[in-house]
């Protein structure tokens, strides 16, 4: 695959509910384990979120069905487990790198659209 169509696809995938083979694109991309998937955010969580990263067992848990097919919320964890391989299993003050992470791609993906939109 063109290396100019990896964000693009990634999120398309995401979007069409192929989420488990977007992680396993990204994992391949990075270099890294596939993380685990879950629908259910663990319990005692103190803040209300769309998704987490657990390091412990490195999987990404979202809070329902439909955040699954959220390439922003997919995307913003997955670079949590990108980070935690990198430095320790410490989740650290990040969020906004994973935002921006996150971001990038739908960004790509956007990009991507109006140039097909521009052709046909
Ligand atoms: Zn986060």
């Amino acid at each position: 695959m063109a290396q100019d169509n990896f964000k693009p696809v990634v999120v398309w995938l995401i979007l069409n509910g192929k989420t488990e083979e977007a992680l396993t694109l990204l994992a391949k991309n990075y270099k890294v384990n596939v993380p685990g998937l879950r629908v259910g955010l663990p319990k005692g969580r103190k803040i209300k979120a769309s998704g987490c990263y657990t390091a412990r067992n490195e999987t990404i848990s979202v809070l329902n069905s439909d955040i699954l097919a959220n390439p922003f919320v997919i995307i913003h964890e997955f670079y949590h487990h990108l980070r935690c391989k990198a430095v320790d299993k410490i989740h650290r003050g990040t969020e906004k790198n994973a935002d921006r992470f996150a971001l990038e791609f739908l960004r790509e993906y956007e990009k991507a659209v109006t140039k097909a939109q521009r052709v046909t």
